[in-house]
């Protein structure tokens, strides 16, 4: 369907990503954010293979090589630092892509070069926060609150998608009752530090359990041969009240040092890691409940709008950039706008709604709170505690679930076949 008109609601990696695979199937969009000078903001972010080979099927694969660290092992440790589960990924598990770690804020600068490059600056308008929209038949009018001036501006368009995040205020037009998001009695604090690499540099770790644990991964190199690790530290709050979602509340690092300042294991000193922070940031565990639409009429979801999940298994960023080419195919490949919507609403949000519920049940790290409740003391072959075949189990339902096996990733076909490109 080439003479349709899309308008995005949110700069993000999902509406980015969306912005470039529109491009490229010949559909005209624009997107519009509501931060007026977007700077590289998060810290890591985790790029699984099957979102890897879609941005390399959008030509970023080279910049991404050039931006973020390929991760070949996932190892997860009880909170001694004792080896569970040792798992290739990326190239090293047979993908034909990479997995990346990558910090966030350079991804989303990099998405952003692009969709200008591609589809003008024009195109592209930071600044205007979405408020509002009404649809009848035949199209969609969308209004934003330009942030520097105050003033109203209208849009309109075939199709709104809401790419706006985990407070998608297109969400609360559609689910005005849903409230805020909900709060998993965790926190996270999580930063970047530079440091001497840990084990072989492109192995990412989480040890802990259920109430305490850490993930530390490499998201980039110094030119002096050191690794920009970044690390995240989970801690459960009982009774405590959420506190409000912001990306940029920092907290001071004797906070997290008291919590962790004893996770110091032989191959990683997380203190030190702390201590050598300039900002932590704090984060509430969040996610919202599955709810059962994402499309009505000429309106969708995608991303955090439409799944927003518990960062379990690094799914939230990649499976944003799955929507993205889901909806391009499904609007490539149906003539009426409202199907298209509903296609893609059927297709995504059945698994979507699944990873969000497993989520809140650890998904493969449920491996680690079995090893803490068998063996809080420790122990010396994790066979004595977990078979392999139990730890089989928990690993691959997971990622049958979330469309991440292998064998799926490899040969499936391309969301928008290299015959429908409307430009390389
Ligand atoms: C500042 C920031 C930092 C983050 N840091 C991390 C991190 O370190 N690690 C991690 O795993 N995940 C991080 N995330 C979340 C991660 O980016 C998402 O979970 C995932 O990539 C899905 O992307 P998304 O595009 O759906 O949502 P997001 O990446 O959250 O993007 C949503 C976009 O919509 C914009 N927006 C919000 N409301 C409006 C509105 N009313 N009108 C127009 N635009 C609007 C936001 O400014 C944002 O640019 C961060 C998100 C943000 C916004």
């Amino acid at each position: 369907m080439k003479n349709l008109r899309v308008i995005v609601a949110g700069g993000g990696i999902g509406g980015l990503s969306l912005a470039l695979s529109l491009h490229q199937a010949g559909i005209a969009v624009r997107v519009y954010e509501a931060v007026p000078d977007p700077a590289p903001l998060g810290v890591g972010i985790n790029l699984q293979p099957t979102a890897v080979r879609e941005l390399t099927e959008l030509g970023l694969g080279e910049a991404l090589a050039l931006t973020g660290v390929a991760t070949r092992r996932l190892n997860l440790c009880n909170k001694f630092g004792q080896l569970i589960h040792d798992e290739r990924r990326g190239l090293a598990a047979g993908y034909r892509w990479p997995q990346y770690s990558i910090h966030r804020g350079d991804l989303q600068l990099l998405l952003l070069r692009a969709v200008r490059d591609r589809i003008g600056d024009d195109n592209v308008r930071n600044g205007l926060k979405f408020t509002g929209f009404e649809q009848d038949g035949g199209s969609v009018r969308v209004r934003f609150a330009d942030r520097r001036s105050g003033s109203q501006v209208i849009d309109e368009g075939d199709i709104l998608v809401g790419a706006d995040g985990i407070h998608s205020a297109v969400r609360r037009q559609l689910y005005p009752a849903e409230g805020e998001p909900r709060f998993a009695q965790q926190i996270l604090w999580r930063a970047a530090a530079e440091a001497e690499p840990f084990l072989d540099g492109q192995t990412m770790v989480i040890a802990g359990h259920f109430h305490q644990r850490i993930i530390v991964y490499a998201i980039g190199k110094t030119p002096d041969g050191k690794a920009l690790i970044n690390w995240i530290c989970q801690k459960g709050v009982p009774g405590r009240a959420p506190p409000r979602e912001d990306w940029n509340r920092r907290v001071a690092k004797e906070e997290v040092l008291a919590t962790f300042g004893g996770w110091k294991f032989p191959w990683l000193d997380l203190p030190a890691l702390i201590e050598r922070s300039f900002h932590i940031y704090e984060f509430p565990l969040v996610d919202r409940d599955p709810v059962a639409g994402w499309s009505f009429g000429r309106v969708t979801l995608l991303g955090d709008a439409a799944h927003p999940m518990q960062p379990i298994g690094g799914q939230a960023g990649s499976q944003a950039i799955l929507d993205a080419r889901a909806l391009t195919r499904a609007l490539s490949e149906t003539n009426d706008p409202v199907t298209a919507l509903l296609r893609y609403d059927g297709e995504r949000r059945p698994a979507m709604n699944d990873i969000i519920l497993r989520n809140r049940n650890l998904g493969p790290e449920a491996a680690m709170q079995l090893a803490e409740e068998r063996a809080p003391n420790g122990f010396e072959r994790i066979n004595d505690v977990i078979s392999s075949h139990e730890l089989g189990a928990i690993v691959a339902s997971f990622a049958t679930a979330a469309g991440l096996d292998v064998e799926t990733v490899n040969t499936r076909p391309s969301y928008i076949r290299p015959e429908s490109w409307a430009r390389a």
